[in-house]
């Protein structure tokens, strides 16, 4: 580095510090995009989580399979395939996964924190009972599974995921409490059901489920209200409004582009962990300044 003028220490000193805290965390694999950034972090005391793919490793399998209406098992995975061939949602990757069935052309139309519509010869809808029910389709006694699948208007099925809690979930929880994080909430488009699995598996506190991406950032703004800063942590499609509203949005790597566009901070190694590091460092650097 070339410096051709310093009028006074502060304006190298300052700059320097923020040079040295980002490069610090480039090394382990978060990209912090600017200093005003690392001033943020270093003061928020609230702090927001996404669940599938975040605080849960987003490596979905389908557990059970109902079927509705006399469709075939094998019929309903078909058509949930045709209408997920193009989606980057973990449920998505888990039912294109379970079956080598050939799938119809079509046009999609998915919608962030809903499902998949898929128009070709059949139409497809693949997504969350409130998808289903808003398009007026009778889910009879399927009304609990995650993902429902609808072929022309008629309920075919549905399915139940297994998802993991990231192994080191609960310890990340309790370490942001001892960095001064005092609010902790889940915020989930999820069900009751596995909203309320993995709170109390990651041990938090705050948790709201069934929710929109723009349920999302209503919560968000209602958290910056009297918080000292708040931090969004999410990786979807769906987390996108929320990872802008936050004061701090902060991307999991392995997410969506739009996550990672949208976000702040992003974690390049697809380790929640890495979330207190940025803080710690963010902290380090505010006290060298
Ligand atoms: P989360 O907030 O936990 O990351 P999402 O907002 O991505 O969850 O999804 C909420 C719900 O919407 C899912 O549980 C599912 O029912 C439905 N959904 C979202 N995207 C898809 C998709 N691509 N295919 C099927 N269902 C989906
Ligand atoms: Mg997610």
């Amino acid at each position: 580095i070339l410096v051709a003028a310093c009028p006074c220490a502060l304006v190298i000193s300052v700059p320097l510090a923020f040079f040295a805290g980002i490069g610090a965390a480039s090394k382990k694999g978060i990209l912090i995009k600017g200093g005003k950034f690392i001033e943020r972090l270093a003061v928020c005391d609230t702090a927001a989580f996404d669940k599938t793919g975040t605080v849960t490793d987003g490596s979905l399998k389908i557990d059970r399979i109902y079927t509705a209406n006399g469709f075939s098992e094998s019929e309903l995975l078909a058509a949930a395939k045709t209408a997920e061939l193009t989606s980057s949602h973990p449920i998505a990757k888990a039912i294109c996964a379970a079956t080598d069935l050939s799938t119809d052309d079509g046009e999609y139309n998915e919608i962030a924190g809903e499902g998949v519509i898929f128009s070709g010869k059949r139409r497809i809808v693949c997504g969350s009972k409130r998808l289903l029910e808003d398009m007026g389709i009778d889910l009879k006694n399927l009304a609990d599974c995650q993902v429902l699948v609808a072929i022309d208007g008629i309920l075919a099925g549905g399915f139940t995921f297994t998802d993991n809690m990231r192994s080191d979930a609960a310890d990340v929880i309790r370490k942001l409490t001892a960095l001064g994080i005092k609010n902790i909430t889940l915020l989930t488009g999820d069900n009751e059901k596995n909203a309320l699995a993995a709170a109390k598996s990651g041990n938090i506190e705050n948790v709201y489920f069934n929710l929109l991406p723009e349920d999302k950032v209503t919560h968000v703004t209602r958290l910056k209200d009297g918080s000292s800063g708040v931090i969004f942590v999410g990786d979807g499609i769906n987390d996108a409004p929320a990872l802008v509203t936050a004061d701090v949005g902060m991307a999991i790597g392995a997410g969506t582009d739009i996550a990672m566009e949208s976000a702040d901070v992003v974690l390049m190694r697809d380790s929640l962990a890495t979330v207190c590091d940025a803080i710690r460092l963010s902290k380090a650097t505010l006290r060298n300044i």
